[in-house]
């Protein structure tokens, strides 16, 4: 089964780029970057509305090792250059599909073999089936393992 990603804007994965993301210098009302995991430099407009957000510099103090372009606003933590933001960040691929039981998820799939869970006989399972058809292409190994996991009472999403 496919289905869209959605993001729940939970920061995560910019909570830990503030070592990779770099300011070099302000030229008006924008910021030139440079982000040293791919030697990329950019520059970081800050979005529409967002300036006064970006100012405002608190929420460093629970994340200090966060993007500098990352803010919390309200229950959401957002990209404030989200427009500008670098070409890694546009690339990159959150979640590629979830595992869900009794309408619960209790499985989220990182890169294209990796599972995340709590669930100790689905992180088994999940490396059993890892070691049968990781070889497989990806169409493949997503039937593999829709098949084999509802056979064992998950639901298997895969996103796109
Ligand atoms: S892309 Fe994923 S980790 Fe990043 S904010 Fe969205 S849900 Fe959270
Ligand atoms: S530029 Fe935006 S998307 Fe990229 S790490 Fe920073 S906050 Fe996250």
């Amino acid at each position: 089964m496919d289905s869209e990603f959605a993001c729940t804007l939970c920061g995560r994965c910019c909570n830990g780029f503030g070592r990779y993301i770099k300011i070099n210098q302000m030229i008006g009302g924008a910021y030139g970057c440079s982000l040293t995991l791919t030697k990329e430099a950019f520059m970081a407009v800050p979005d529409p509305g967002r300036s006064l957000l970006l100012s405002d510099k608190s929420y460093f103090l629970e994340h200090p090792d966060a993007c500098p372009f990352l803010r919390k606003d309200g229950e959401d933590t957002i990209c404030t250059i989200y427009q500008s933001r670098p070409r890694f960040c546009r690339d990159y691929i959150c979640c590629t599909g979830k595992v869900m039981k009794n309408g619960v998820v209790c499985g989220e799939m990182k890169g294209r073999r990796d599972l995340r869970t709590d669930d100790q006989t689905l992180k088994d399972r999940w490396a059993e089936l890892a070691d049968m058809f990781g070889g497989l292409g990806d169409p493949a190994w997503r039937q593999e393992v829709s098949e084999r996991l509802c056979g064992d009472g998950y639901e298997v999403i895969f996103y796109g």
